[in-house]
């Protein structure tokens, strides 16, 4: 399953910032997720939560940044958002057009609670 991969590498990317012991802390983990990124946002939480349980970061939850897919024109020079996929100008139908969202996946931030005052 491919929100599985997907989610297993938004976790290695929190390993990355915040070391395990510390990752109780993680309260929320924010991904940006273009429209024409292929993920199944439903399928991708329920992933997350899967893995996560049982983990020190069971305490996460994940927030999606859904982003549109978005073309510009040449011939019009108006950028608008348009089906995924489809690089026609919803405007003018010109086929000139450069893709300016929607493609991303990526982790945007972290949200990590302080250490609890005296607590090791
Ligand atoms: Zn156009």
């Amino acid at each position: 399953m491919h929100e599985l991969s997907i989610a297993q590498n938004i976790i290695d990317i929190v390993g990355r910032y915040v070391p395990p012991a510390e990752q109780e802390r993680v309260r929320k983990v924010t991904v940006r997720l273009g429209a024409l990124a292929g993920v199944v946002p439903d399928s991708l939480a329920f992933c997350f939560t899967a893995i996560i349980h049982h983990t020190p970061l069971a305490n996460a939850v994940m927030e999606m940044e859904h982003v549109p897919f978005t073309v510009a024109c040449r011939s019009c020079n108006r950028t608008s958002a348009t089906e995924p996929g489809i690089v026609l100008c919803p405007l003018c139908g010109s086929r000139d057009t450069e893709i300016m969202s929607g493609t991303e996946l990526q982790v945007v931030s972290l949200e990590v609670d302080e250490p609890t005052p005296g607590a090791l």
